[in-house]
């Protein structure tokens, strides 16, 4: 068509010039010089069809009659705007734009910057039947190798070399993988931003869903509660929104002070305080997430006043919260607990060692662990002058779910 045109043209001008115009009459200018090109191209607004390109206009010695835009090389829509709103598209693909300039004679310019975009992922589609996910699998079992691994636990962690209390769990997957919320009927009551000198800064972008108890995947839980996601790279959803299972709420990312990994952090609270971190309320996030039981192996061994118990567990978890010596022959009954940070001290949880209120001193050691181990390893020493003189005891573990393992 473009060249059916200049033909026309041409062949007007020589008509023109062959009908007896007169010597006099003015030269018919024929433009020959395009736009230049548009420049800046961006892409604002991406949401999971559509984006907004914007671009800096370009000049003519005649004047720009229309943008040709074009979508992965192909001619897509012409407009005389320098923004365009394109829809339809499909989500979390890849998509590349560049834009020319024409002027009235069909003189077009060279091509702008190539926009390069991804189109948001969407949501999933979760089954009415299913009513809890692993945040970035959006499964509803566990699944190794699908983004449900773990990193570390909650609760006590080797973490570089030094003992750490950790209230949360570690995803750790790579920057940008999509977070799914985990829950039915939650809405969002913090978003954080991270702001260098914020009071907040060292845990980056974070989001803060609060649930009311009928949220809770085990039905016979009673209170409020809310989750925290951590470290993101990009945050989708704002305070106030009603949210519920399988929407993207932002990506994994490494953001916050000293996060070296990316991963997503993932902590859950017992209660709601308007979006507030309250370590005492934090709890062992498997009380949630979906996962069949594994029996803990338990070993112990009694040396004079000290008791060794060694716990092992295959993951996903390591989910035991409560390790209890049952000792009939004395009122002595020392209990660890990680939840209700009995056995421990909360203002200072980083400390592994702790003198409890009858004298028991407890001592935990973790061994250190990484994704794609298959095995967690925790060892708990109780020590007090009175074990020397007993001859049983037994070992009871408490799991996140609330179930009780007796050794
Ligand atoms: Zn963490």
């Amino acid at each position: 068509m473009q060249n059916f045109k200049q033909f026309l043209f041409l062949f007007l001008v020589v008509v023109f010039n062959s009908c007896g115009g007169s010597d006099d009459s003015p030269e018919p200018v024929i433009d020959k010089t395009p736009p230049t090109a548009p420049t800046n191209l961006q892409g604002d607004n991406i949401t999971k069809t559509s984006l907004d390109l914007t671009w800096i206009a370009s000049t003519d010695n005649v004047g720009v009659t229309a943008y040709i835009l074009y979508k992965n090389g192909i001619n897509y829509v012409a407009t005389t705007s320098t923004t365009y709103t394109i829809t339809e598209l499909n989500s979390n693909t890849n998509y590349n734009f560049k834009i020319s300039a024409k002027d009235a004679a069909e003189n077009e310019s060279v091509f702008s910057n190539v926009l390069e975009i991804t189109t948001e992922q969407e949501d999933l589609d979760i089954p009415e039947n299913v009513n809890v996910i692993w945040p970035l699998s959006g499964d509803s079992t566990f699944s190794p190798n699908s983004g449900d691994e773990i990193a570390d636990g909650y609760g006590p962690r080797m973490l570089s070399g030094n003992y750490d209390f950790h209230r949360g769990i570690d995803f750790p997957e790579p920057t940008g993988t999509p977070i799914y919320t985990s829950l039915r009927g939650g809405q969002v009551v913090r978003v954080e931003a991270s702001q260098p000198g914020s009071t907040f800064e060292r845990w980056g972008n974070w989001v803060v869903i609060a649930y009311p108890a009928s949220s809770h995947p085990n039905p016979d839980h009673s209170s409020v509660f809310q989750i925290a996601y951590l470290h993101l790279s990009s945050v989708n959803v704002n305070v106030g929104q009603n949210i519920s299972i399988g929407e993207k709420i932002g990506e994994v990312g490494n953001t916050g002070v000293g996060i070296n990994t990316e991963h997503l952090h993932f902590e859950y609270y017992d209660t709601i305080d308007s979006g507030l971190i309250q370590k005492r309320h934090s709890r062992n996030p498997f009380t949630l997430l979906p996962y069949t039981t594994i029996t803990p192996t338990v070993t112990s061994s009694k040396s004079n006043s000290v008791i060794t118990v060694n716990i092992e567990q295959t993951v996903p978890s390591l989910d035991v919260v409560e390790i209890a010596l049952l000792v009939d022959e004395i009122t002595i009954n020392p209990v660890l607990n990680f939840e209700q940070r009995i056995g421990m001290d909360i203002n200072d949880e980083d400390n592994d060692t702790y003198t409890d209120i009858d004298g028991t001193v407890i001592n935990v050691a973790p061994t250190n662990f990484s994704e794609g181990d298959s095995m967690y390893y925790l060892s708990i020493t109780f020590t007090n002058d009175v074990f020397s003189s007993i001859s049983n005891y037994q070992v009871k573990l408490t799991n996140a779910k609330g179930e009780e393992f007796i050794y």
